[in-house]
């Protein structure tokens, strides 16, 4: 084998963990998330949840209506996390390289100490091991050839599971009649979009390759390689010095002495930051704001902020740091985010279970776009996505400038 991966996965990760530290818990239909009567969803379900057809992602309210007798819990994401750092000790002790996926979730690079596939055997056994022995836990173990047959490897025999797919043939063999879904990057619209076209398994992919690539270009390559078992993806892990930035800048025609029209062009340049991010699917972890004076002298200023994409975080964050520096005349502002992550990295914030923390973001957001339109009579209803090119946002920049 030329890669050997395991990918390790918990067990109900939040919900393990509290029925861990509460036996009362035991047995019982439990489900972590928001509470019922909030707006929020399911981040994590107890097997036995999982009976009564509650599973993550799911509308809080949904999760209710079906199990009215669960216990419901909201999340600790403070305890989570510093199991996780546990979890990634036992975990990097086998690993040339390991990959965090989520709080719970990892790929690792074994082949340098396991040699071949009865070394792996073994390591995803100490693996499961330790982490019962040491953290009361169970995980699921996929050792495979590449990192999508991992993943799928360790998914298969959930929970408690072992599972190994050692070459691109058993892989395919597996999965060949299963859904389009079981190809990494391929979520519930592209799935949708390929089962409009009658392509519904991976059998398909394969016999109609051109389709798939015509409805999805680049991403369609990729999974009709994926559909024969190709995946040479390494296993990356996340360094902070590895970490290069996304960001954006403007030089003004003339030296800005109003802070006030600095913040405001913050949001813009946040907005383009954030779009940037998106469309790779990347979040940072900290913010930097960049400022050359009009005597060619030049700072910036940094602060981390865990797993910022919203240009509104952005905003908030380099609003901040302009808050403290010298103000003098400026010729040059730039926001940049850093510490880039996939999101297959994303760690989960609380807001990704409550709907209406997200709401309110969005709605800040908006707010703060109203409000440039009413100030510099803007109008970006027709032209906002058209901001994220460099001359347009240079052009609505210099408008503002003038008009502020
Ligand atoms: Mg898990």
């Amino acid at each position: 084998m030329e890669q050997i991966i395991i990918h390790v996965d918990m067990d109900a990760f939040f919900a393990s963990v509290e029925t861990r530290d509460n036996p009362a818990l035991r047995g019982k239909p439990l489900i972590i998330g928001a509470l019922p009567g909030e707006r929020g969803v399911v981040a994590t379900c107890s097997y036995e949840a999982r009976k009564y057809g509650i599973h993550s992602a799911m509308n809080i309210k949904e999760a209710y209506r079906l199990c009215p007798n669960g216990i419901y819990m909201r999340p600790d994401i403070d305890k989570y996390k510093a199991i996780s750092n546990q979890l990634h000790e036992i975990w990097n002790t086998y690993a040339s390289a390991a990959e965090t996926i989520a709080l719970d979730e990892a790929y690792l690079d074994v082949k340098e100490l396991a040699r071949d596939l009865d070394g792996a055997r073994r390591i995803a056994r100490t693996i499961k091991q330790r982490t019962r022995d040491e953290l009361g836990l169970t995980c699921s173990v996929g050792v495979a050839y590449s990192k999508t047959a991992a993943k799928t490897a360790s998914e298969e025999k959930k929970p408690d599971g072992y599972f190994e797919i050692p070459s691109a043939k058993d892989f395919v063999d597996l999965i060949i009649d299963r859904d389009v879904r079981v190809l990494h990057t391929v979520g519930e619209m592209t799935a949708e979009k390929l089962h409009a076209f009658g392509i519904r398994t991976v059998r398909d992919v394969q016999e109609r390759q051109e389709t798939v690539v015509r409805l999805l270009g680049k991403q369609g390559r990729w999974i009709t390689r994926l559909a024969f078992g190709i995946d040479e993806r390494k296993v990356t892990p996340y360094r902070p010095q590895d970490a290069k930035s996304i960001g954006r800048e403007v030089t003004f025609q003339e030296d800005v002495n109003n802070y006030g029209l600095l913040k405001d062009v913050l949001v813009l340049l946040a907005l383009c930051v954030e779009h940037r991010a998106k469309r790779h699917g990347l979040h940072g972890n900290g913010v930097t704001l960049k400022l050359t004076y009009f005597d060619m002298k030049g700072i910036t200023r940094s602060r981390s902020v865990p797993d910022c994409d919203s240009a509104d975080a952005i905003y908030q964050e380099a609003a901040r740091l302009l808050d403290n520096v010298e103000k003098r005349p400026v010729r040059l502002v730039g926001v940049s985010i850093y510490n880039l992550s996939g999101e297959e990295g994303r760690q989960l914030t609380l807001e990704d279970y409550f709907a209406e923390a997200r709401q309110q973001r969005n709605a800040e957001q908006k707010r703060l776009l109203t409000e440039l339109q009413t100030r510099y009579r803007l109008d970006f209803a027709g032209h906002l996505d058209q901001i994220y090119q460099a001359d347009t946002l240079h052009r609505t920049v210099e408008y503002m400038r003038k008009h502020s």
